[in-house]
């Protein structure tokens, strides 16, 4: 097997420990690739690189427009290698690998939306109060950046930081997930093909305890960018103070999915089933509290299990999987020991709750689409973010009441309304604390759209005009066309 290695200015190592990591099928558990196993040493070694070439190189003052030539150069080859990428992605996830073609395209969609705004960001002139001179507001790159990112959709996530930051003219040091490194490493030979010049873009493995800690600590990192988990997400937070690192933190949800009784059913049942099983509910705005009006609740419960209970679960590979496993054996008891405090919390369980039987499956991480109804938002498996297949139904009498069931959560990342009342539908999105909220729609996202969330689900925003800002430091220019002696001190 190929060994897989790390990128750090502009040459391909190995770790200087020389340690590797197996990366496994999580479908088999089959070894699919060995990768460099980096750790802080290798990760100095690629801050000094991006340091050296955002302080001494030309990257920074390259024109906007070049920069831009060369981020759209790298969508045509994702584009190119679309095939390639999305069958490395379900390898390596066990999503399906129809899942990842879109995957492909909105990342291909993500690095040219971003070389088409780039050059958009240019800086105005002010109105100055002060008579003869010249007031401008410019926007230039933060420095070098770290960027971390998680393992649900391990190149979408680096897209909406490698794209904007590259544009924008950082240097930058990518550390994906351990566990799901493939695509973000061939991504990386496409960054080199296109012509980023050396130093510019690196490339770390390895785990978070030591490379993602030190991205988080060093003092030549002036941005850290990280989706994942909360908990880390804290502990970024903390170290990055060392410095005041600028921070951009994308962490987890727990989105409530509200259905009125005057909504569309049909449609409603389908996305509320979409919402939460795409990718076995491993995403991160998954729609995992449906919070039904009590009227129709018996009713869409039964039509919901009803569909559910047919996902198949299966090889991303195969044209009938719908559902792929979990990612690893650890998240599967992770998601195993949530499911046994639902029920110990007096939840009631109306389907799934165990691993499938189906013999073939037994050498993958697969769980069983699950759904609880009976769920109070005092219980643990309302509240924490489980990452698995699992719906929780809450019921609500009324507005009031929905929108303060929705609004109970330590999250604010994304949320749906479904009626067919659009002065309702307005009346309850403008309540909801959450960064992304939908009518009659759930998951749905566009590179032009900010992505982020309310509460602790983060700080700041990627995609958007907003995600390119987030690599921006904005500077004021105050020019004096006519400078005097001020004589405030005397002569
Ligand atoms: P995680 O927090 O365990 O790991 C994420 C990344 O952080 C990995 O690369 C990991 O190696 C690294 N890391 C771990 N400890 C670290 C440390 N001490 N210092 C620096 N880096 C460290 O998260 P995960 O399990 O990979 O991903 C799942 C989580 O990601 C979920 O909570 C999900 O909601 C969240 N997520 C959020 C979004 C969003 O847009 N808000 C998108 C995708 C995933």
């Amino acid at each position: 097997m190929i060994l897989k290695k790390m990128f750090i200015d502009g040459k391909w190592v190995d770790a200087k420990n020389g340690q590797t990591r197996t990366i496994i099928n999580p479908f088999n558990q089959e070894e699919i690739a060995t990768v460099a196993e980096g750790d802080q040493s290798d990760a100095i070694a690629a801050i000094v690189a991006a340091r050296q070439a955002f302080d001494q190189g030309d990257w920074p003052n390259t024109p906007v427009t070049e920069r831009a030539s060369i981020v759209q150069k790298i969508a045509e080859l994702i584009e190119r290698d679309k095939e390639e990428l999305a069958e490395l992605e379900s390898l390596d996830t066990g999503k399906t690998v129809e899942e990842s073609r879109v995957d492909m395209d909105d990342i291909a969609g993500v690095f040219r939306y971003y070389a088409e705004i780039g050059d958009k960001n240019g800086g105005e002139i002010i109105p100055s109060p002060v008579p003869n001179s010249v007031s401008k507001v410019v926007h230039e790159p933060v420095g070098v950046c770290g960027q971390i990112t998680p393992w649900n959709y391990p190149l979408l996530q680096a897209s909406w930081k490698l794209a904007p930051a590259l544009v924008t003219g950082n240097t930058l040091v990518m550390k994906p997930s351990e566990i799901t490194p493939l695509t973000t490493v061939k991504v990386f030979e496409l960054i080199e093909e296109a012509g980023v010049p050396a130093g510019v873009a690196n490339l770390v493995l390895g785990a978070g305890h030591s490379v993602g800690a030190e991205l988080s600590t060093n003092v030549d990192v002036d941005l850290i960018s990280f989706t994942g988990g909360i908990e880390t997400g804290k502990k970024i937070m903390q170290a990055a103070s060392v410095n005041v690192k600028k921070i951009a933190l994308e962490l987890g949800g727990k989105n409530p999915n509200v259905v009125f009784s005057d909504a569309d059913f049909e449609t409603a049942v389908d996305q509320a089933m979409n919402a939460v099983f795409f990718h076995a509910g491993q995403i991160c705005s998954a729609g995992t509290r449906l919070i039904i009006e009590e009227s129709i609740h018996d009713e869409f419960v039964k039509a919901l299990v009803e569909r559910v209970k047919n996902i198949k679960l299966g090889s991303g590979f195969d044209e009938d999987t719908q559902m792929g496993p979990l990612i690893s054996a650890e998240h599967l008891a992770k998601v195993e020991s949530y499911v046994e405090t639902g029920i110990k919390e007096g939840a009631k369980l109306v389907l799934g709750g165990k691993r499938p039987e189906d013999p073939a499956l037994q050498n993958g991480f697969f769980y069983l689409p699950t759904i609880f109804t009976d769920c109070t938002t005092n219980m643990s498996i309302v509240q924490d973010e489980a990452f698995g297949p699992i719906i929780t139904v809450e019921k609500f009498q009324t507005e009031e009441e929905a929108i303060k069931l929705a609004n109970d959560s330590i999250y604010g990342l994304a949320g749906g309304v479904w009626t067919n009342d659009i002065v309702k539908a307005e009346r309850c999105v403008a309540k909801m604390r959450m960064g992304t909220v939908w009518i009659n729609e759930f998951n749905l996202y566009f590179p032009h759209a900010p992505w982020g969330g309310f509460k602790q689900s983060g700080i700041g925003r990627e995609l958007g005009k907003l995600g390119l800002e987030e690599y921006t430091e904005t500077k004021h220019i105050f020019h004096n066309l006519d400078p005097k002696p001020i004589n405030w001190f005397g002569k």
